[in-house]
């Protein structure tokens, strides 16, 4: 059998060498700021988030770096390690799907922030990227890009970066997503990379845009929450998440309300859906809403290992429901627990991309076993296994 392929958490200062390093031989002399963003997984509520929804992410130990060095000339110069593709271009030109690739995350949010008034018109950046977290695996590698760079922009330019600064920027951040890149995301992630804690997760309400922090300490049960990547990349851009999204946004017209949230009497509501394919659509967006309140009680009873079935109940109305699973998700998920997870459920958009099980830690190599062994005799791409320990939001480095 293939051996366990894991991914370790590097140091921070490591990942802030490799972007530096990019920096120097591209651009020459030193950056100016050095920002890391976390990467992060949904613990629970997976596509609620642009219903007015409960989300429950936390910060994942991989991290993003952005070395950058402010301009007043209007240009953009963008580099990564991740691509051989370079971007440059003047910021004045940015605009929706300009530019196209990687750098329009970039782009995108120095052109939101000059947009709002909150950069100068004429601001520009020299950019250099690198990153240990696992890019388009639905751990938001791209709100980990967008908010590291967001930080350095403000920070370059003498902005606030509390909490209340990290609000505002993370507006930018959703806008960039949103308008230039074109990806109708909601704003679960940035949130998360912008205001988690350290053993915590971030109770979100995406309604009133208000978070909490809660406590979650999966060792302390004796549990391990593992990260499955599929290596089956996940593609939000090429509609399937936009069509979720427009359904949701029809149905509340359909019943008169602003958001899903709104809604009491579900089987009402559903009883009054004139879209028969909007039912399991809805059905799961406030459903999944409800697990969250269900976690988030467990949790404040410290009940870690009682989670484990709300998570895969979670799955399953992903998978039959909402139809934003795929071959390779189930196949880990259902591996997971046959090896003994107490829980397990895709994580992020779908459609490939990551899941999560919740797992004890006497059993964490069964289930990295089985699950590795389940996808080579389904002929699947060999998974890869990452860390999920409660981190930090972005940081100055
Ligand atoms: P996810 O956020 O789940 O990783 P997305 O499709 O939302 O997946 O974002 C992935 C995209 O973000 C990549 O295709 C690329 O354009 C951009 N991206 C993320 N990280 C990097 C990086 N380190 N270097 C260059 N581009 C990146
Ligand atoms: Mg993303």
């Amino acid at each position: 059998m293939t051996a366990p392929s894991r991914v370790e958490p590097a140091h921070d200062l490591t990942v802030a060498a490799g972007a530096e390093a990019l920096f120097r031989s591209t651009f020459g002399g030193a950056a100016d700021c050095v920002w890391a963003a976390p990467g992060r997984v949904n613990l629970i509520g997976e596509h609620v988030d642009y219903a007015g929804g409960l989300v429950l992410p936390f910060a994942l130990p991989y991290v993003t770096v952005v070395a950058s060095r402010i301009r007043n000339d209007d240009l953009m110069r963008c580099v990564s390690t991740h691509t051989t593709d370079r971007w440059q271009g003047a910021v004045s030109e940015v605009a929706p799907g300009r530019p196209s690739g990687w750098a329009a995350y970039l782009a995108g949010v120095l052109w939101a922030l000059r947009e709002s008034g909150i950069a100068p018109a004429g601001t520009g950046f020299d950019v250099a990227v690198h990153s240990t977290v696992p890019v388009g695996s639905g751990l938001s590698s791209s709100a980990a890009l967008e908010c590291a760079f967001a930080l350095a922009v403000a920070d370059s330019l003498g902005l606030p970066t509390n909490t209340d600064g990290r609000r505002t920027l993370i507006d930018a951040c959703i806008r960039a997503e949103n308008e230039i890149v074109g990806a109708a995301t909601g704003g679960m992630d940035q949130s998360v990379a912008m205001l988690a804690r350290p053993g915590h997760a971030l109770l979100l309400d995406c309604r009133s845009g208000d978070s909490r922090l809660v406590p979650l300490d999966f060792a302390s049960a004796g549990a391990q929450l593992l990260v499955m990547d599929t290596n089956a990349p996940h593609k939000l851009a090429d509609g399937q998440y936009g069509a979720r999204r427009a359904t949701i946004e029809r149905a509340c017209a359909n019943l008169g309300v602003d958001t899903l949230r709104d809604i009491r009497d579900v089987d009402g509501a559903l009883a009054a859906l004139t879209v028969p394919q909007s039912v399991p659509r809805v059905r799961h967006v406030l459903a999944e809403i409800r697990r969250v309140v269900e976690v988030t009680e467990l949790l404040a009873q410290n009940r870690i290992a009682d989670i484990g079935d709300v998570l895969t109940r979670s799955h399953r109305s992903l998978r039959d429901d909402y139809e934003v699973s795929s071959v390779e998700l189930d196949c880990a998920v259902e591996a997971a627990l046959d090896a003994g997870a107490w829980g397990a459920r895709m994580t992020g958009g779908g459609f490939g991309g990551s899941a999560i099980a919740l797992v004890p830690v006497d059993r964490v190599e069964d289930v990295v076993a089985h699950v590795l062994h389940r996808a080579a005799s389904a002929s699947l791409p060999t998974p890869q296994f990452l860390s999920a320990t409660p981190s930090s939001a972005a940081r100055r480095l």
